[in-house]
């Protein structure tokens, strides 16, 4: 007697129709002409339908899905936000125009802000009707970021800003920045940090000029921004004046989560894309390229599962581990797309696409905390060594 095989059948979750759900909204919403629009190197492709799209998801509920719904949002738990962020990136949905708004600045207003600051700004930016910029970087400050010389004073109820921000991604469309600035002095043989404020500053208005900067892609996705004799309303200082490194260090741990999910489920798009590449140029013939495309497979499996781990799981230095891993993987496969493209003719669209991948993912061990900085987290925090003489 044969035995009868039961299909199992799996169990239909709530999550599995919230998935059905963006899916649904997506393949409805979704055209051609947005599938796989800006990115990496590609911020200024497409903008205005990208916008109208993020506007779209934004009427959608799913620009403030991880927002609490006393604030607007849709008080999604981290799972569903997994779910949103990978069915997002498999459709091939454009690069999110309104990511500093929806993921930095709105959570940080959330958890920080006073409620007129909340009122005030919380719905604009749900709505993707505000576009904002983030302005900490200056000339003599990157990783040493308490060392910011821009200065705010207050002057018959309004902050006066002069200086200079640099690196500024987007400033160029942006309608608001948020300013790290020194409003006092640091304390003598206190920290460095002390006597800075975090300012909500109106882009558009005669003391600010934003400059671009021409970057080795061609394109200029970030600037130069000069404050001279900016100002902004005395109410729009974020925490207490002099306290603003607190809510500067709680907008850059908002800037991570959930997101690198989708951005890994992106890189696996991009893997897949190299490798219909390489078949069109003979490289899968070649047996170091076809070793080096599976181990690109194989890492990002592994830095997937780390990622996923260290959503639920406090991992020593967790998102410094993940920026050095997501990294590498990238300028990795930016390395490996030219030595593809080596191997025969791959068209001009995609030589185009592969080089500017190739030349911009250079910037992936520079932003967001270098890798060198993540090292030294690492070092210091996971290992114990010494902390590092700081000139
Ligand atoms: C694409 C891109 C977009 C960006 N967007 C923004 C933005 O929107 N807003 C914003 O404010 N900034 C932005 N930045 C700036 C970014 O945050 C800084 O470039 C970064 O913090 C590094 O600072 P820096 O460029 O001043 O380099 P520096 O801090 O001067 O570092 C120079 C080199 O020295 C190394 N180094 C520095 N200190 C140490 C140390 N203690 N130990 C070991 N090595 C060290 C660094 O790793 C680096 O290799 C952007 C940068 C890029 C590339």
């Amino acid at each position: 007697m044969s035995l009868r095989v039961i299909p199992e059948v799996a169990p239909v979750t709530d999550d599995d129709a919230f998935r059905r759900e963006i899916r649904d909204w997506l393949a409805t919403n979704l055209t051609d002409e947005l599938r796989g629009a800006g990115g990496p190197g590609r911020e200024n492709e497409a903008f205005p339908q990208r916008l109208a799209f993020a506007r779209r998801l934004a009427e959608g509920g799913w620009t403030t899905l991880a927002w609490p719904v006393a604030h607007g949002g849709r008080g999604a738990p981290l799972q569903r936000q997994v779910i949103f962020h990978e069915e997002y990136a498999r459709a091939g949905a454009p690069s999110r125009v309104d990511h500093i708004g929806t993921t930095m600045v709105g959570p940080t207003l959330i958890a920080l802000g006073t409620p007129r600051q909340r009122d005030r700004f919380l719905p604009a930016i749900a709505a993707v009707d505000q576009l904002w910029c983030q302005g900490y970087s200056e000339p003599g400050a990157g990783s040493d970021l308490a060392g910011v010389t821009t200065r705010a004073r207050l002057d018959g109820g309004r902050w006066v800003l002069t200086g200079q921000k640099v690196w500024t991604s987007l400033a160029h469309v942006a309608d608001w920045c948020f300013v790290l600035a020194r409003t006092e002095p640091a304390p003598p043989g206190g920290p460095r940090h002390a006597g800075l404020s975090y300012l909500l500053v109106p882009m558009r208005q005669p003391g600010i000029t934003v400059r671009p900067i021409r970057q080795l892609t061609g394109d200029s996705e970030f600037n130069e921004v000069f404050f001279d004799d900016a100002t902004t309303e005395a109410g729009l200082v974020v925490g207490e004046p002099g306290q603003g490194w607190r809510v500067a260090m709680a907008t850059l741990a908002f800037e991570r989560g959930a997101a690198t999910v989708g951005q890994q489920v992106g890189f696996q798009r991009d893997l897949d894309d190299l490798v219909a590449v390489a078949r069109r140029t003979g490289a899968t013939t070649d047996p170091a390229l076809r070793d080096r495309l599976t181990r690109a497979w194989i890492d990002l499996s592994v830095l997937r599962a780390h990622t996923l781990r260290s959503l639920t799981e406090d991992l020593p230095a967790g998102s410094s581990v993940i920026k050095l891993l997501w990294t590498r993987w990238r300028q990795g496969l930016g390395d490996l797309a030219m030595d593809v493209l080596a191997a025969g003719d791959a068209g001009p669209e995609a030589t185009e696409r592969w080089q500017r991948y190739f030349l911009f993912t250079r910037a992936d061990t520079i932003y967001g905390g270098s890798n060198e900085i993540q090292r030294g987290i690492v070092a210091e925090r996971v290992l114990g060594l010494p902390r590092q003489a700081r000139g």
